[in-house]
């Protein structure tokens, strides 16, 4: 059974049920979300512990419409009634919008294969043959971890695979990265009551960067501040110092630094290394620029117009789109270049610009002249305070 659609969405993440709703208030009808899991299922293997860093708050009537909000009238802020909501709350967050727009999402249907035709594209999953005019690809990047560049990798547990950091039964640990993904681990580690030694190749915690993609989010670096005050011996912050290797000797693991330290731990190191672009399952139908993948000004493979991506991998200008409130100012201007290709009039720009959701002034997103002289609270290294336990000799 083949499937005719004016586009098909891959992946019921925020960005996948973004753009079917801009669609939706755009008018464009045919279209179909395609997820191989449930609704929000990344957002529910998060670690238990684990919060959105972007603040929710309804501001919506004011323009001022939730930073972790999918659409204008939604807020996860008055969903859940929190500031900074867990994983499982924003997926409750994601299937209540399902619910109540009753949009045609199918669950447990894994996109196998992508095919790019005379018409638009072919999709096949186990169950069906989808054919569409369009494709947003919105696959998400969790499913693709980076365990980090550097020889002995395979040794390490990556901070994604933890689903509660209650399950770490050891007393030490070795956290390789000092980002938001790794503070988040040794917070959540050392109010468990383990002593950790974390092991960053730069000082994100002292970053003079304005882009919140760049620097510790002001949330992380408060939770930093108070690991650090509350229990100065049991982190050790080790900046400047890039893991180069790891090799295990009899049951020890030896990591390596740039700096020349070594460092013996006895359980696998974890990796708080990030994430591979969500465009890597579809990595041969975009152009690449070493490891970026290249965008049209709408959002679309270079290689094959009509097909788009949205999500946290998007990058314009050297700036990457990595948080909800600035990949979502993208739905919009996808919507819009949707609408152009299957011949349907767009009159939304003002409505949609005002509350956040088509941003399509890349001048302006990609460059901040905002700059005010930020307190300076500088963070001090363990190894400058010469409270670094785990080295070896
Ligand atoms: C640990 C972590 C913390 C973060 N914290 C924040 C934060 O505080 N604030 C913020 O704004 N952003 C945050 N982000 C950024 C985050 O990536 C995005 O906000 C969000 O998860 C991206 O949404 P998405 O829809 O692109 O991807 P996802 O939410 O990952 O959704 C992708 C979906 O696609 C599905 N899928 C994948 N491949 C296929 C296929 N072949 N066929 C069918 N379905 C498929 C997956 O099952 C998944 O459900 C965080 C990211 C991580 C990893």
């Amino acid at each position: 059974m083949k499937i005719n659609l004016n586009s098909i969405i891959i992946g019921a993440g925020p960005s996948g049920i973004g753009c079917m709703l801009a669609l939706r208030r755009a008018g464009i009808d045919k279209v179909l979300l395609l997820e191989g899991n449930t609704v929000g299922s990344s957002f529910k293997r998060w670690p238990k512990q684990m919060r959105l860093i972007t603040p929710s708050f309804y501001g919506n009537p004011f323009f001022c419409t939730d930073l972790n909000a999918i659409s204008p009238n939604t807020s996860p802020a008055d969903h859940s009634k929190k500031e900074h909501i867990s994983g499982s709350e924003y997926a409750d967050y994601l299937s209540a919008i399902v619910n109540h727009y009753n949009l045609n999402i199918r669950e447990n249907e894994k996109a196998l294969e992508i095919t790019p035709n005379s018409t638009g594209f072919s999709v096949k999953t186990a169950k069906a043959n989808y054919n569409a005019t369009t494709l947003i690809w919105a696959g998400g990047e969790f499913l693709n971890p980076k365990l980090g560049n550097f020889d002995g990798n395979e040794f390490c547990t990556h901070s994604s695979e933890f689903n509660d950091w209650k399950d770490y039964k050891h007393d030490e640990a070795f956290i390789i990265g000092g980002y938001e993904s790794g503070i988040d681990a040794a917070y959540n580690l050392i109010n468990l009551n383990k002593k950790v030694t974390l092991l960053s190749s730069d000082q994100p915690w002292n970053s003079k960067s304005l882009d919140p993609s760049e620097t510790l989010s002001p949330y992380t670096r408060e939770r930093l501040l108070e690991i650090i005050e509350s229990y100065p011996n049991r982190l050790s912050l080790i900046g400047n110092s890039r893991v180069v290797r790891i090799k295990k000797i009899s049951s020890k693991y030896i990591i390596h630094t740039s700096s020349g330290k070594l460092f013996e731990s006895d359980q696998k190191p974890i990796s708080a290394t990030g994430f591979h672009s969500a465009l890597n399952p579809i990595k041969k139908l975009w152009e690449w620029n070493g490891s970026i993948p290249k965008f049209t000004n709408d959002d679309e493979s270079t290689l094959y117009p009509g097909l788009y991506y949205s999500g946290p991998s998007l990058v314009h200008r050297g700036s990457k789109f990595c948080f909800i409130y600035k990949f979502r100012g993208r739905f919009g201007v996808i919507a819009r270049s949707i609408a152009k290709r299957i011949d349907y009039p767009y009159n939304h720009k003002e409505i949609e610009t005002h509350r956040g959701f088509l941003i399509d002034d890349l001048e302006c997103c990609t460059k901040c002249d905002c700059a005010v002289e930020s307190k300076d609270t500088k963070i001090v290294d363990s190894d400058d305070l010469d409270i670094n336990p785990s080295t070896m000799n």
